[in-house]
């Protein structure tokens, strides 16, 4: 009996906060009210007039419903006299109150509370500010995580009129630059990698219905990106339209090497995951090894294939990391490699492309013996054809088991490596190959990174990851550690609350 009377006060209880909190939201929405009837356009208006109208005001409308609720969940906070210190428990009393107006998709909110510092650790905070899980700064992770996501398809300009367009948010482009790069910071292939669950859920989607495990296709290439040296970063910020006039540095062309993980369910891809950067082919190595250790391909319930072109390094990653796998080299880069060869020995051009053609066909048919016999027959018809001749000899002979193919038809391998030319271009190219764009290694490697994630579906992962960090980091600081030099003088919790 007492049991159901103590519910029924709480729900009581519960009932009165929100009629409060009620009567305050329409309090709000009547301030807004008041704003819109006096801007009020005439009433023969167009609906495009009206919705323009309410659209500018949007931010305002919901800003103030997230403000009032807000300030009602944490009222009492605005009047806290005391605060342990996050460090060493110790019990601090208020400071001076300081107003504070953070941004978020829905709008601005202005919070006003208490400063706590502790001596002993040198550390100032605003409990206020870890219960809303604020981000320093402005703009709040959400604002951040959208901003980025336009960002990585468009230019940083466009993405910024873009962005304002779309949210009612202002955010500079360099502001846009800042936010997104600091996101994808330190980024590694494993943090853009997805989970080895999402993995499995993939694999067994493809896998239903169907006889045999389905095929898991790894290609590994290089993609150029349009890059400056680090040499030619300014000592000022914010100089960058100064610099690019009077430019004293000399672009150049970087490889961005990547490799992608894709299953073949019929005629379609399914991505799995990919990984593109600025990078020595040890560091890809590593990477494919990260990939590997961690469990993440489901070695035994696809068939693995890697399909790439003659580059001796990719081959080396691969008979270490996944013996296991069918090799195949693929077809297209065989193909003008044989088609190169067959101009410089034969003169007639029909002629050589009889030869090329004959010998696709034994290497479809498995006869890579009886082409590697053929070439040694050849009879050179040049010194320059004979070098042609030799080295196309080694380049099949070293190919020789990744060329079989027919039976790679049968068995449901691809014989050519377009799902990774196509990785190149979607995610490389069509972001960094911009006209008068040259990335810094770090920016490129950056931006690249986020593409990643974007396809391999963990963009919410590396901002959760993100937000993680920033929380740490403010944990680990001291006031000392942080001290900046602004205006107030103080450390920087004052600096980004103040
Ligand atoms: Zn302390």
């Amino acid at each position: 009996m007492g049991c159901a009377e103590i519910i029924s006060l709480d729900e009581m209880r519960a009932s009165q906060q929100w009629q409060r909190l009620r009567q305050d939201l329409h309090e709000s929405f009547d301030k807004w009210l008041d704003g819109l009837q006096e801007q009020l356009p005439q009433l023969d208006t167009t609906l495009a007039q009206v919705s323009e109208h309410i659209w500018q005001r949007r931010q305002e409308l919901t800003g103030g419903l997230m403000e009032t609720i807000v300030s009602h969940a944490h009222a009492d906070e605005r009047h806290r006299q005391q605060a342990a210190c996050p460090r060493c428990d110790r019990r601090l009393s208020a400071g001076e109150s300081a107003s504070r107006t953070v941004a978020t998709m829905v709008g601005a909110v202005q919070l006003e509370r208490p400063y706590f510092y502790c001596r002993t650790c040198r550390l100032g905070h605003y409990p206020l500010d870890d219960k809303l899980g604020l981000s320093k700064g402005r703009f709040q992770l959400d604002v951040q995580q959208v901003a980025a996501e336009l960002a990585i398809e468009l230019p940083y300009e466009e993405a910024s009129k873009c962005f304002g367009r779309l949210s009612g948010i202002s955010l500079s482009s360099e502001r846009l630059h800042t936010l997104t790069h600091q996101a994808a910071e330190g980024l590694r292939v494993l943090d853009v990698a997805p989970f080895r669950e999402e993995m499995d859920r993939l694999v067994a989607q493809v896998a239903a219905g169907r006889f045999r495990r389905p095929v898991m296709v790894l290609g590994i290439d290089g993609a150029y990106v349009p890059s400056r040296p680090e040499s030619a970063r300014g000592t000022r910020p914010g100089q960058g339209r100064k610099r690019a006039r009077g430019v004293r540095w000399k672009h150049e062309w970087r490889e961005a090497k990547g490799c992608r993980f894709y299953l073949l369910d019929g005629d379609r891809i399914v991505h799995v995951l990919s990984w593109h950067r600025v990078q020595s082919q040890a560091e890809l190595g590593d990477a494919l090894k990260a990939v590997k250790d961690a469990g993440l391909i489901p070695e035994d319930t696809v068939r693995l294939c890697v399909v790439c072109d003659g580059a001796d390094w990719i081959w080396e990653h691969v008979e270490v990391l996944f013996p296991n796998a069918c090799q195949v080299l693929d077809y297209y880069h065989c193909s003008e490699y044989l088609h190169r060869m067959a101009k410089v020995q034969y003169e007639n051009p029909l002629q050589g492309h009889e030869w090329v053609e004959k010998t696709l066909t034994r290497l479809y048919l498995g006869q890579v013996g009886r082409v590697l016999g053929g070439l040694k027959r050849l009879k050179p018809t040049s010194e320059e054809a004979k070098k042609a001749i030799d080295n196309c000899w080694i380049y099949l002979h070293g190919h020789r088991k990744r060329t079989q193919y027919q039976s790679c038809r049968r068995g449901g391998y691809p014989l050519g490596s377009g799902g990774m030319e196509s990785a190149n271009k979607f995610i490389c190219h069509t972001r960094l190959k911009r006209s008068g764009a040259w990335w810094y290694e770090t920016n490129s490697n950056q931006m690249l990174a986020l593409r990643c994630a974007k396809y391999n579906g963990t963009f919410d992962q590396v901002f959760r990851r993100y937000q993680n960090r920033l929380s740490e980091a403010v944990r680990n600081a001291s006031c000392s550690q942080l001290e900046i030099s602004s205006a107030c003088g103080r450390c920087l919790f004052v600096a980004v609350g103040g």
